[in-house]
């Protein structure tokens, strides 16, 4: 997809499973809206085609497309109840009056908000708007639902809440949900699958179980969630086992690099530890620079003795860390994951 001379998407190869919850998810200016506009109809793609259940919808205009859309405004009409709200598009799709009622009415009690239908909407809270922004774009029965961070205006609290409910909503719907934002939490939080962007690039695919625990590259292993990224070179090469010497010294682990190429070894905070137990191997000591209480953790940064290198560790709720202190670390090489990219 270009914008004049501004390439926004390259190189996309997307199949999304029927009945998915599935999160694009990147910085900003990586083409997620753009990826995502180009589902919905509202941009036309300079190349490539789009099929939906089998149908290529490419040059189809949004309102015919089996598609529909929650902005991150919701796009809501003021002048109109909550009611006329939600059956907006079943109006527009000349549905009978009957059928606009019993649908609408199902659409508001399925977000929670039935006894809402008579209000307006400046009578509604953020969350509650939120709520029937979802209503009215799932009253109209679309295969896929695209929301463009529908959640974004909301306080962090009710923002996690609306995520347990989107989730459950889509579960019990079972619409297949295409979901933008740039929050990794909220992606791992609600995604079945997450899709990485940067740059324009699709950069990774998978569960966030996946994604998370073995990402594919270094803008992956850093952009979803704190990570240690360790470079190195491949020493030694036979089959699937490797050894890698890094400025953190030589660690052997299963993974498959020539030998020679310059490699990564990704690293999660919770992976670190001041203890040795069953296959860690000695990381170093170290001296704790940095540490802050985070409710269910304690996170710090802590120094590598004898070089330049600090290291990121999470340590549980009880186990007080306080700057100046001492640690021997300890990581299990299963725990390292290799990245050649
Ligand atoms: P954000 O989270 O900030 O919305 P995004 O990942 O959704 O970011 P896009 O909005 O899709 O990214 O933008 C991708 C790239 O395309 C950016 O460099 C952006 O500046 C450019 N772009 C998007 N829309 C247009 C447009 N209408 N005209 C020109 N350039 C555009």
């Amino acid at each position: 997809m270009r914008f004049g001379g501004k390439v926004a998407l390259q190189g996309i190869n997307l199949t999304i499973e029927a009945g998915s919850f599935v999160v694009l998810l990147g910085p900003s200016g990586g083409g997620k809206t753009t990826l995502l506009n180009i589902l919905g109809g509202f941009l036309d793609p300079t190349e490539g085609r789009v099929f939906i259940d089998g149908r290529d919808v490419t040059r189809m205009p949004p309102a015919k497309r089996p598609t529909t859309t929650v902005f991150q405004d919701y796009a809501l009409f003021p002048h109109m109840s909550i009611a006329a709200n939600v059956a907006f598009g079943l109006k527009m799709r000349r549905v009978a009056k009957d059928q606009q009622r019993i649908r609408t009415e199902r659409a508001l009690d399925m977000v929670g908000l039935g006894h809402t239908a008579a209000r307006r909407i400046h009578e509604l809270s953020g969350g509650q708007r939120q709520r029937i922004a979802l209503a009215r774009a799932l009253v109209v029965e679309p295969s896929v639902l695209l929301l463009d961070e529908p959640l974004g205006a909301l306080d962090l609290k009710l923002r996690r809440q609306m995520q347990e409910e989107l989730k459950l909503i889509q579960k019990r719907v079972g619409t297949t949900f295409v979901h933008v934002t740039h929050d990794q939490e909220e992606a791992m939080a609600i995604g079945d699958v997450i899709v990485v962007m940067n740059d324009g690039f699709i950069e990774d695919i998978g569960s966030p179980e996946r994604v998370y625990l073995q990402p594919s590259s270094r803008f992956t292993a850093n952009f979803m969630g704190d990570n240690n990224l360790i470079e190195g070179s491949i020493t030694d090469a036979a089959g699937e086992r490797i050894h890698v010497e890094t400025t953190f010294g030589g660690f052997s682990l299963t993974g498959k690099a020539d030998k020679g190429a310059k490699v990564a070894l990704s690293l999660r905070p919770e992976h670190l530890h001041p203890d040795a137990a069953g296959e860690r191997a000695k990381i170093g000591t170290a001296k704790v620079v940095e540490s802050g209480f985070f409710g269910t953790h304690h996170q710090c940064m802590a120094k590598l003795d004898g070089s330049d290198n600090t290291v990121k560790l999470r340590l549980p709720q009880k186990q007080m860390i306080r700057p100046g202190e001492a640690l021997t670390l300890y990581a299990d090489p299963a725990d390292m994951v290799l990245l050649t990219r």
